[in-house]
C-alpha cells in the first residue's frame, strides 16, 4: 500500500520535473553546430537570440529532422533538431541536417537541386562533417552551388 502511494508519488514528481520537450544541445551537437558555421564560413548574424534545442520527435512539424528560423532581417532565432538524431551514432545525420539548418538562419531559403545541402530532403553525404572538420572546405563546392536567399 505505502509502496503503491511512494510510486504514485514519485510518478507525480517525475511529472512535476520531468523536462520540457525539448532539451539543450549535447555536446556532440555544439560541435555539429560548430562544423556548420565552419561549413557555411560564418554566423548567422542576423539572429538577435539563438534557442538551440532537442526537440521531442512527434513535436516536429511534419517530422521534419530539424526546424530553424528563415532569418533574413534581424529576428530571435530557433534551431530545433528531432531528438532521434541527438545519439552519437546519429551524428552523421545530425551534421548534415545541421548544415542544412544553418543555412536558413543564414537567410538561404529551399534549393530545388538535390545535391545542394539547402534541398528541403536532407542527404547526409558520408564523411562530409569529417571533411569540414579537417578543413577541407573548398571541397564543398563541389556540393553546394549558390542558392536564392528566401524572401520571406
Ligand atoms: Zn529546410
Amino acid at each position: 500500500m505505502i509502496f503503491r502511494r511512494c510510486i504514485a508519488s514519485l510518478v507525480v514528481l517525475l511529472a512535476l520535473a520531468a523536462p520540457a520537450r525539448a532539451a539543450p544541445f549535447t555536446p556532440e551537437l555544439d560541435r555539429a553546430y560548430n562544423t556548420a558555421l565552419r561549413f557555411w564560413h560564418t554566423e548567422p548574424g542576423n539572429c538577435t537570440s539563438l534557442d538551440r534545442e532537442i526537440v521531442a520527435d512527434a513535436a516536429m512539424p511534419e517530422e521534419a529532422e530539424g526546424w530553424a528560423t528563415i532569418a533574413t532581417e534581424p529576428t530571435p532565432c530557433v534551431l530545433y533538431l528531432r531528438r532521434t538524431l541527438a545519439g552519437p551514432r546519429w551524428f552523421e545525420r545530425a551534421c548534415a541536417v545541421m548544415i542544412h539548418e544553418v543555412g536558413h538562419l543564414l537567410g538561404y531559403g529551399h534549393s530545388a537541386d538535390p545535391r545542394n545541402v539547402m534541398y528541403p530532403e536532407v542527404v547526409a553525404i558520408p564523411g562530409l562533417c569529417q571533411r569540414v572538420g579537417l578543413r577541407e572546405l573548398n571541397r564543398r563546392d563541389r556540393y553546394v552551388k549558390p542558392v536564392q536567399r528566401s524572401s520571406g
